[in-house]
């Protein structure tokens, strides 16, 4: 899957944040998640396509986006998926949007449980259970 240009989903990532997230989260999308976090003096481990931003120095939490992706970044994480178990719900990310919002869904799943990156497959259970919640209606 490609992802052309995130700017273009981001209406509909902002209403995923305000809907289940317990405070302000600001969504940034970027050419680079490691050169934004350079620039920002956060620490990013190596070169995510997203990474979740705890509050600091009075600014709010953040997700930090990369605006395009191509086929081999996408793979990566719908690889992972399947390596966590998910490949049922893998299958349902169909399109970028869906695919977005389930990259958006899990960073916030670590700013919302404190959770590490030893929390992958947590947090990707955590980003279903609210996207399935969200197609229920
Ligand atoms: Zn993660």
């Amino acid at each position: 899957m490609f992802i052309t240009d995130a700017e273009e989903h981001r209406a509909s990532l902002e209403a995923v944040l305000l809907r289940h997230a317990s405070e302000r989260v600001s969504l940034e999308i970027v050419e680079n998640v490691a050169s934004w976090a350079v620039a920002n003096h956060v620490t990013v481990e190596g070169n995510p396509l997203a990474s979740a931003i705890p509050a600091r120095n009075g600014l709010s939490r953040s997700i930090v986006l990369q605006r395009k992706m191509d086929e081999n970044d996408t793979a990566g994480i719908l690889g992972r998926l399947d390596f966590g178990g998910h490949s049922r719900e893998r299958s349902l990310l169909v399109n970028p949007k869906l695919f977005l919002r389930h990259t958006v869904l899990h960073e916030l799943a670590h700013l919302e449980n404190n959770w590490g990156q030893a929390y992958e497959d947590e947090s990707d259970s955590w980003a279903f259970e609210r996207l399935s919640a969200q197609w229920r209606g």
